[in-house]
């Protein structure tokens, strides 16, 4: 076999020699400039990453702007075109022509890869083609899709183009090649397409209606195509979405039983794919039909490894090409073992590839028309000639569409055809010898793609929707949790559980009629108990090493991931959070535990301080004594989480007074810490009033610190009451405060729109607006500002509204029939101050509104100044970066920021000049990630500490020097740190 896969090779290498594709014809200028990206990954990275932008940049002064940008200053451009660069931006009139030379030069690059802008364009290459003897499939490009308004133009677009395709291709001459394979006849036309782009809320934590919606369009498609003989492929996108994918192909199918052209694209590069394969051809068995299969390697592996690791999630890839390889092989015999009820479509640019399935079929004596080979437009053209003359059917993948949409696609071109390992690239650029292209695969030594340290701190992964069991698992819990509606609950002082009379009752905000808890509520005579308790426990507690108070944080962080559904489940009810909203709220508490355990070890061991002979310098850490924890119900789990373990791993004991619209996951919270075998005295729950107990502790003599994290106005009076001196009182009470935020995300021409909207939609609509973090100014910088309100209003107008228990819904209710008010009364007020650019209504038994977008808004005016709390959005108009980094710094607040752009300099000025404690490129910005994004901000945000990084454990201490004349007698000797 080997050997017959070296013949084939050899025979196809031979026959193309001389040829090169032309992307590395150095004769041309674009080959030159490809042959410099090859030979240095950073201008290759700053290469790509211009052409990426290019097309979105508007005028010819800015494309001469963002060159210079990119390629002058600190570039790795090759001199010569370096110099050229600051020639021609140094010149006045020379920019226009400059700007319109380089758009042509990428569009030229472009209409390489791209068959058309539209159908009429493309119909002349796909009819050449066709006359040269090759298949097509047409893959329309489009932008991401972010509105159902989208998915449907998108949907209308295959049909126009099935129904232009339809009476062209019917005059074309017959080739019998291509239309024929030993079963059957063979579609003249065939399109590929992507089915996250049919259904703007593709997400498969909700299956059965991922499935449902997206079929809504994917039918209409499917009976045009059945109608018009034409065959369709799904192509296999990223691996969140590939279960998805397989499910809603195999649900379509079963609605078209007589519909004999469907296929589906699988990647080798996917340690899966083997098993997916085999189940698919399984169900086929079962169903009884034939599918095609367009075997690929695989695009976008540089995204599922990033993607992937930096959610702490396996990579589903392999990391070693050489293993893709070997599956590939391994898949194209099965594909072909299985020919009964498998078209195969070998996808490949690889030789060696290639005469494997070219070898398997000649021996296993199948006729050449029984599968076919697939190659991208625009790539490895002299490979798709020798193949057609050796008599196999080749079909040329032919994406169609504008520039902009077609960026995404055409940069993964250019990086599989630049990278290291592409066979294009090691063919026809750097002339590898033929035995070296044509030798057995090599799985080589599998790379370990997670190694974890010991002892290093790592996010705790989102819970992964995609995977059936973890949806299982939500579900059973959301059942159960409802058993468990109006229990009541005690409060705990000394770890003793008792009832009090009076009772906070926690309502469900989606459905207020359920009652989710009953808690028992404290009065001022368990607040001075709660104070008692803890001062007598202080003693013992400090006196524990840090290491093993640290200890005690690992187990509730344990303890924490064993009921991780329990208590997703808890917050869905009780302030209704999302499914993922509420993993992430969960996902940080855990984090907190793990981060600050680590960090107590790190300062819980003496410095040393200075080098002097006979004298022995310290500086230790030491707790501050009884802390109150004041907490908001929007982050139940994951805020008070954090203050507490801060505040324990220290040595204080702590009272803790949860959010009175949260009091259950409170009370859960100090149950998990009493289960971690936490001390008696450490931790009081201690649920009440705000205005009543809330104050009586902040103000109570007998209290040291307080770590309160809330809105400004509370915040401010708890730094004021703080500050009184009272009879008895033996410290200055530090405060520690997380306030509100009025957070702005800057857009200027650059930046990517599909981005842009999805960042801003998640930043403003994230838990209905109820994120300190959340987005509720946008500065729009020049020309994008009606497009992108325009996207992002189809966008809002498309999500779902509705019970946060059901997985399909990407709003819930707000918190509270206060919070549905103070909301209403900003959207009055914003018909005065702005211009409704959207009023979303929603409906249901609960606190649910819909978002509201205002326009053209004065910076100034409240509703752009003051925190809201709700899914209402102002929208800014600025002229230039440092007009809209003015109007997003001229707030009280400095919590959150963030910009769009793919300007280096505008990024740097909002690295410079943009005043928030956390700032965000080219994301959204809610989310900040423990010990990645330590958060927190200044202003009236905050005193500016960062919860989650390493400074944040030191304001729960005081910092003590101990020195030691270490000289007796004039004898000096060496004295080690003692172990804490
Ligand atoms: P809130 O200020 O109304 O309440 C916060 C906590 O303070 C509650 O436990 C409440 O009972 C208590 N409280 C109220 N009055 C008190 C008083 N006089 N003395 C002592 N305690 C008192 O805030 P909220 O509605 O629960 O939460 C939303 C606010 O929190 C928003 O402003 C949001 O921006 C802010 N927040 C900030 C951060 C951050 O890290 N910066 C994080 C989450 C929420």
């Amino acid at each position: 076999m080997e050997d017959r896969i070296k013949k084939t090779g050899a025979e196809i290498y031979s026959s193309m020699e001389g040829e090169v594709p032309f992307l590395f014809d150095r004769k041309k200028w674009m080959g030159r400039v490809i042959e410099w990206a090859m030979k240095d990954e950073t201008f290759r990275f700053q290469l790509f990453r211009y052409i990426d932008v290019l097309p979105s940049l508007r005028s010819d002064a800015l494309i001469v702007k963002v060159l210079k940008e990119y390629f002058t200053e600190e570039s790795h451009a090759p001199v010569i075109l370096r110099k050229g660069i600051e020639r021609i931006s140094r010149s006045g009139s020379i920019p226009y022509f400059a700007g319109k030379v380089i758009r042509a030069g990428v569009e030229s690059i472009a209409r390489q890869f791209i068959a058309g802008r539209a159908q009429g364009d493309a119909l002349k290459p796909l009819s050449s083609l066709w006359k040269s003897g090759f298949a097509f499939s047409v893959d329309l490009l489009g932008e991401v899709v972010v509105s159902d308004g989208e998915a449907s133009e998108y949907t209308g677009n295959y049909l126009s183009l099935l129904d232009f395709l339809h009476p062209e291709v019917t005059g074309w001459e017959t080739d019998l090649l291509l239309e024929r394979d030993d079963k059957g006849p063979v579609p003249r036309i065939d399109i590929s397409l992507k089915v996250s782009s049919l259904y703007s809320q593709m997400d498969p934590v909700d299956l059965k209606g991922s499935i449902e919606r997206s079929k809504e369009n994917l039918r209409q498609i499917f009976r045009k195509a059945q109608e018009v003989g034409a065959s369709v492929c799904l192509d296999m996108e990223h691996y969140y979405f590939k279960d998805l994918i397989l499910a809603i192909f195999k649900d379509i199918l079963d609605e078209f039983k007589d519909y004999h052209f469907a296929g589906i694209a699988l990647q080798a590069y996917l340690k899966d794919t083997k098993e997916d394969l085999l189940g698919l051809i399984e169900w086929t068995k079962a169903k009884g039909r034939r599918i095609s299969v367009r075997l690929v390697k695989g695009a976008y592996w540089d995204y599922e490894t990033a993607a992937n690791r930096q959610k702490g999630w396996p990579v589903p890839v392999f990391l070693n090409k050489g293993e893709t390889d070997v599956n590939y092989e391994e898949l194209t015999r099965i594909l072909f073992s299985n020919s009964e009820y498998i078209r195969p479509a070998i996808a490949t640019h690889n030789i060696r590839s290639m005469s494997n399935a070219i070898a398997l079929v000649e021996s296993s004596g199948f006729p050449r028309n029984s599968f076919e080979f697939q190659m991208l437009y625009g790539m490895g053209e002299p490979l798709r000639k020798t193949l057609r003359d050796m008599g196999y059917r080749v079909r040329v993948y032919s994406p169609v569409g504008e520039l902009i949409p077609g960026m995404a696609y055409l940069v993964r071109r250019l990086l599989e055809n630049t990278s290291n390992e592409s066979f294009v690239r090691q063919c026809f650029a750097e002339g590898k010898p033929f035995e070296e292209l044509i030798k057995t695969p090599n799985s080589g030594r599998a790379v370990v793609a997670d190694l974890r340290e010991e002892g290093i701190f790592r996010n705790q992964p989102p819970m992964d929707f995609s995977q059936a069991e973890n949806r299982k698992r939500i579900k059973e819990s959301l059942r159960k949790m409802r058993n468990d509606f109006n229990r009541r609950y005690p409060l705990s002082i000394g770890n003793q559980e008792i009832f009090t009379d009076h009772e906070i009752i926690s309502n469900n905000p989606a459905n207020p009629r359920e009652v989710i808890g009953r808690v028992s509520l404290a009065t001022r005579k368990e607040a001075e108990r709660a104070i008692e308790e803890a001062r007598k426990a202080w003693d013992m507690w400090k006196k524990r090493v840090s290491g093993e108070r640290a200890e005690y944080l690992f187990r509730v962080a344990e303890e924490m991931k064993r009921i991780r559904s329990e208590l997703i489940a808890l917050e869905i009810y009780e302030v209704g959070k999302t499914w993922k909203d509420a993993d992430g709220d969960v996902s940080e508490a855990i984090d907190y535990c793990e981060y600050y355990g680590r960090e107590m070890i790190r300062l819980g061991t003496p410095m040393r301080l200075g080098d002097y002979p006979g004298e022995k310098n310290e500086y230790h850490y030491e707790p501050k004594g009884v802390g109150v924890v004041i907490s908001p119900w929007n982050f139940p789990l994951a805020i008070p989480a954090g203050m507490i373990s801060a505040g324990i791993v220290t040595g204080n004991c702590i009272i803790f007074k949860p959010s009175g619209l949260s009091p259950v996951t409170g009370w859960k919270l100090s149950e998990i810490f009493r289960t971690a075998g936490i001390p008696p005295g450490v931790l009081q729950f201690l649920p009440g009033p705000g205005n009543d107990v809330g104050e009586y502790l902040v103000s109570h003599p007998g209290t040291d610190f307080i770590a309160f994290t809330g809105s400004k106005d509370v915040g401010l009076d708890i730094v004021k009451y703080a500050g009184e001196i009272r009879s008895g009182q033996r410290s200055i009470k530090k405060v520690i405060a997380e306030m509100g935020g009025k957070n702005a995300i800057i857009i200027d021409e650059t930046a990517d729109m599909d981005e842009a909207v999805t960042g801003v939609l998640e930043s403003w609509l994230g838990y209905q607006g109820q994120k300190c973090s959340a987005c509720s100014r946008v500065i729009v910088i020049g020309g994008v500002f009606e497009e992108f309100c325009s996207r992002l209003r189809g966008a809002a107008e498309s999500i779902r509204i509705g019970l946060p228990e059901d997985p399909g819904t990407f709003m819930g209710p707000v918190i509270s029939e206060e919070a549905l008010k103070k909301i209403g009364k900003y959207v009055e007020r914003g018909m005065h101050e702005g211009r409704p650019l959207l009023l979303r209504k929603a409906e249901g038994a609960g606190y649910f509104t819909g978002p509201v977008i205002f326009g053209d808004v004065d910076p100034g005016s409240p509703i752009a100044q003051e925190e809201i709390f709700g899914p209402v959005l102002v929208v800014i108009r600025a002229r230039d970066m440092d007009e809209a980094i003015n109007i997003a710094n001229n707030s009280l607040y400095a919590l959150t920021g963030g910009i769009f752009s793919r300007s280096p300099a505008s990024i740097r000025k909002a690295e410079e000049g943009f005043r928030v404690g956390n700032l965000y490129i080219n994301r959204k910005i809610t989310g900040a990630l423990v010990g990645r994004q330590p958060f927190g901000g200044s202003g009236m945000s905050g005193v500016g500490s960062k919860a989650g990084g390493p400074d944040y454990l030191l304001q729960f201490m005081n910092p003590t020097s101990i020195s030691e004349n270490t000289l007796r007698r004039g004898f000096a000797y060496s004295v080690r740190s003692p172990k804490k």
